[in-house]
């Protein structure tokens, strides 16, 4: 049988190629370190994680645990490594880097049907199962390539993103629905700001702290001048806002009156924030123009101040950094595969979830249906209710023009059937059925049943 290409040896690709050899087919992991660097990995194990050496909270009541403990079920060798050479660190999954890298190197190396190339690939294989894993630092040669085959359109190589709310976290009684003018479906949610409370904002956005950009990213960052971030706008002027993102003309809210009845000028807002759907349940909502490189901490505090944003829930802080990802909704079904070469599929933060866990969630599924294909049956689709069949999903199905990645979160959960306000609740309800509906789903394909350890409850 010929052997399945995964190209790329980082948290996607090596759980991909592990899936594969686990399934009994052969296969050559492509890695380019340490032949050719990438300007963020500093050795040449598989896995290596690039700087923090955490993979997000382990009670599996958070996003992040709920898509270890699904990995743990699927026999994820990332996670299972990740388990094995944990350290402890407070309610986090952390590991030991150097041990969890090498050992995760090592276990590949020494399985007979992977054979680890150490080679930069710069065009996509054009014949057999292909895979592609090569993350947010792709070479320049396969992005070239990437590009070429994508079309130029299909790809990002900064990721310039707003934060992201959950909607039942907005405060509806002060944010209104509104689109500009009223022109179209009132499509936006607005937070109208007094003179007093945009001042009190801007000055506070202005002193907040900032993230420290690598060389790297400093030195993309000087052609994206067209995409300020916002505590920049603010430092050019105390009214620079609000002839941007935060103008207030044509929005008014239509709980207080008729816009155009003069009586109603004063009720005018003197800044508004406008928030934008993110996804098609509505639950989620973008705060427009918000890219920023503030601390994560700090976006929270201030970004808190806006009226209506008092008790944000935030999915996804705003970021800017280097990144290199394809337009999946345009691209990828939720199979993984390529729309337009179903024999090609993609993982990782190339199409667009973001973190540790979430590429080897990408990797395991990418795996898993590379083999299918090789084996012409049928790819795989996991359920919505859980957090990978609700991240695949996602990245298949976001509105294609304003694609920006995203990482683990219960807003891109469907909702449950009856709401639930405590949020600690709540999540534990969206465990309870992802776990439920994953189960069933591995008896029904007949996957191997795996009993997981080191989970959190
Ligand atoms: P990677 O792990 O980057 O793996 C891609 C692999 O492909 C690399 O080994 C690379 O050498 C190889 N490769 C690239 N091009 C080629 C080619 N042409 N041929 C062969 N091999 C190639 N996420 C977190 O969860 N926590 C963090 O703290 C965090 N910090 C980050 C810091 C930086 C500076 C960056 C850039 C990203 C960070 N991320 C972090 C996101 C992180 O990249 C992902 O979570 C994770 O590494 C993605 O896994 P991946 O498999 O998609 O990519």
């Amino acid at each position: 049988m010929q052997p399945i290409h995964v190209i790329g040896g980082g948290l996607a690709g090596t759980e991909a190629a592990w899936q594969i050899a686990r399934a009994g087919v052969p296969v050559v992991l492509h890695e380019m370190r340490p032949e050719r660097r990438s300007p963020a990995h500093h050795t040449e194990h598989l896995a290596e994680l690039v700087c923090s050496n955490s993979f997000g909270a382990q009670s599996s009541d958070r996003a992040s645990g709920l898509l270890h403990e699904e990995l743990r079920h699927l026999g994820s060798v990332v996670i299972g490594k990740a388990d094995e050479h944990q350290v402890p660190a407070g309610g986090a999954l952390a590991v030991d880097r150097a041990v969890f890298s090498a050992d995760l190197t090592e276990t590949l190396a020494q399985h007979p049907l992977v054979e680890l190339r150490r080679d930069e690939v710069t065009a996509i294989p054009a014949e057999g199962v292909v895979v592609l894993t090569t993350g947010p630092l792709t070479s320049e040669g396969l992005s070239a390539e990437l590009q070429r085959f994508t079309g130029q359109e299909y790809m990002s190589f900064f990721d310039a993103a707003s934060p992201i709310v959950v909607g039942e976290s907005i405060n509806q009684d002060i944010a209104f629905m509104a689109s500009r003018y009223d022109r179209g479906e009132a499509a936006y949610l607005n937070c109208p700001m007094n003179r007093e409370q945009y001042l009190y904002f801007w000055q506070e956005l202005c002193a907040a702290e900032q993230a420290e950009l690598k060389d790297f990213e400093r030195e993309t960052a000087k052609f994206f001048e067209g995409c300020l971030p916002i505590e920049e706008m603010g430092k050019r002027g105390e009214d620079t806002m609000r002839y941007g993102p935060l103008k207030p003309v044509g929005l008014f809210d239509a709980r207080l009156g008729d816009f155009r009845d003069p009586a109603n000028r004063e009720k005018k807002p003197y800044a508004v924030v406008q928030l934008r759907q993110e996804d098609k349940a509505g639950q989620l909502w973008n705060m427009v123009g918000f890219q920023t490189n503030l601390r994560w901490g700090e976006q929270k505090r201030v970004f808190r101040l806006i009226p209506g944003l008092e008790h944000a829930e935030f999915v996804r802080m705003g970021v800017m950094h280097r990144n290199t990802f394809i337009n999946s909704p345009e691209l990828l079904g939720t199979s993984l595969q390529f729309h337009t070469r179903p024999t090609l599929l993609a993982a990782g933060q190339l199409v667009g979830t973001e973190g540790y866990t979430a590429a080897a969630a990408g990797g395991w599924l990418a795996g898993t249906n590379a083999v299918r294909v090789a084996l012409e049956q049928e790819p795989l689709t996991l359920p919505v209710t859980t957090m990978m069949g609700a991240m695949f999903d996602f990245i298949s199905s976001a509105e294609p023009k304003h694609f920006q990645p995203m990482p683990p979160n219960f807003g891109i959960l469907p909702a449950l059937p009856k709401k639930v306000r405590d949020k600690r609740q709540r999540y534990g309800q969206y465990r309870d059925r992802s776990l439920a509906d994953l189960n069933t789903w591995i008896h029904h394909h007949h996957l191997p049943v795996v009993k997981p350890v080191g989970a959190i409850a």
